[in-house]
Formats: C-alpha cells, sequence, structure tokens
C-alpha cells in the first residue's frame, strides 16, 4: 500500500507577514500518521519553513533547482547541494509553469533531475498536456514523451527514488479539475508505462494529481486506485484549506 503525499506548492506567492501567518496555521494542523505533507514555497522563505515547521512532520520542497548539482558560478540559480543544506528533501523538477514560460525543455530538466539525485534531493517529476493536446488526443502521447525523456536518458532506475505529479495544463489555476475518471485514466496509463521497465518500481511510485484540488473535489479524486494525493497550487495558500485536503487524504 503506498502512503499517499499532500504536498503544496505556494508558486511566487507569499510576503514576510503572509508567509508567517501561513507557516503559523500550519504549525497548529492534526497529524495523519498515515499520509505525508509538504510544502514548496518560494526560495526566500525556504529557511523560516524549515525552522518554523521543524518541530512538525512537513517537509520541505523546492520549486527548482539548478542544472549544476554543487555550488558555481550561475548567477541567479541554486544548486541542489545549498537546498539540501538548508534542509529540502524535495524539489519538483518540470512544472508546467517552468517548461511552458521559463525556458525548461526535457533536457534541461534531465540535468535539473540528475543534480537533484546527486545529492538526494528527491524530484517531483511534473508531466501533463495542454488543452490543446488534450484536444487533438495528443494525451498520451505527451505524457509518455515527457515521461521517456527521463527513463530512456538516465534510466528506469532513477524512479525508484522520484515522485510523479500529474498536471494537465488546462486544470491549473484554473478551477477546471480533471474529473476522478480522466485523472485516474491517466494516472494508471503512468503507472503501466512504467511497469512496461519495471514492475515493482511502478507499483511502489507515488503519483499525485495537480490542478484546482480543493477540500471540495479532493475526496473523489483520492479516491482513485492510482492517485495517491496531491500538489496543490492555490488552496494551499490557507492553512484551514490546505489542512482540510490534507485530513481527506487520511481517509483513503
Ligand atoms: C500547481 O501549481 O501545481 C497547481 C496544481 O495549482 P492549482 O492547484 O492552483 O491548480
Amino acid at each position: 500500500m503506498r502512503r499517499l503525499l499532500v504536498a503544496g506548492n505556494w508558486k511566487m506567492h507569499g510576503n514576510s507577514a503572509s508567509v508567517k501567518a501561513l507557516l503559523a496555521g500550519l504549525v497548529n494542523l492534526t497529524w495523519q500518521q498515515q499520509v505525508d505533507i509538504a510544502v514548496f514555497p518560494p526560495a526566500l522563505f525556504i529557511v523560516e519553513a524549515v525552522q518554523s515547521l521543524k518541530d512538525t512532520p512537513i517537509i520541505i520542497g523546492a520549486q527548482d533547482c539548478a542544472i549544476e548539482s554543487k555550488e558555481a558560478a550561475l548567477t541567479g540559480e541554486i544548486a541542489a547541494s545549498q537546498l539540501v543544506d538548508v534542509g529540502c528533501q524535495l524539489v519538483l523538477i518540470g512544472h508546467s509553469e517552468r517548461r511552458l514560460l521559463l525556458g525548461d525543455t526535457d533536457s534541461i530538466l534531465i540535468e535539473k533531475f540528475k543534480a537533484a539525485q546527486a545529492q538526494q534531493l528527491k524530484p517531483v517529476l511534473c508531466i501533463g498536456e495542454t488543452q490543446q493536446q488534450r484536444e487533438n488526443n495528443q494525451t498520451f502521447a505527451v505524457i509518455t514523451s515527457q515521461l521517456n525523456s527521463i527513463m530512456d536518458t538516465l534510466s528506469i532506475d532513477v524512479l525508484a527514488n522520484a515522485i510523479i505529479a500529474y498536471e494537465p495544463v488546462w486544470a491549473i489555476g484554473t478551477g477546471l479539475t480533471a474529473t476522478p475518471e480522466q485523472a485516474q485514466e491517466v494516472h494508471s496509463f503512468i503507472r503501466s508505462l512504467i511497469a512496461e521497465k519495471n514492475e515493482a518500481i511502478a507499483q511502489k511510485i507515488q503519483i499525485l494529481y495537480g490542478g484546482s484540488v480543493k477540500a471540495d473535489n479532493a475526496q473523489a479524486l483520492f479516491a482513485m486506485p492510482d492517485i495517491d494525493g496531491g500538489l496543490i497550487g492555490g488552496a494551499s495558500l490557507n492553512a484551514d484549506e490546505f489542512g482540510a485536503i490534507y485530513r481527506i487524504a487520511g481517509n483513503k
């Protein structure tokens, strides 16, 4: 039985006051023994999050890392070694906003994925199709190509120490959510693609769903057999809403 993970991607949101308030809210959540919980603050607030949440089970992640795994002359970037040094355990790789707006190509993402694992930072590989790709029946082709780009270049074994987040781009921040059946169809496809190469890794890997998850749709999504939790954007900025999603995950 896979553990569920409820993870909050704060994106480029928050300031000194709002982050302090959000962290104070998170400290007061009721811990669910069978569910993992993580937050991905903007890099500026990672150290504060690590300190504020040190007595909680909340895992801290970064939203991106550099292609070089260790300190180097790369202005504006953050190395996986630096993220680990301040207490990060996870890193998002290939969030659609970075793929579509910030130039993260498959080949750059391979380097970032590799750099993260070189420092024992666990990658959360984000994959998903755009609305147009879905309408053109390219969903499975896009997922296959995004996943194969990692599996074929680095080997299937790297997925033994990674998490996948299926995030249909059309559902991110739009209020549109994939139906539980639509999400399950893709999650099961992802697991079968991995199983073709390694059945044990496929059964073990956590596959999160992301795309407008809220307290009122989480139950139906998390009930699906291949959905192992959620990557939550907007709703993770409110400790009560995020806490409610986390509690729902505890009911699976
Ligand atoms: C995300 O940014 O990963 C995300 C899923 O955002 P939202 O929940 O706001 O759609």
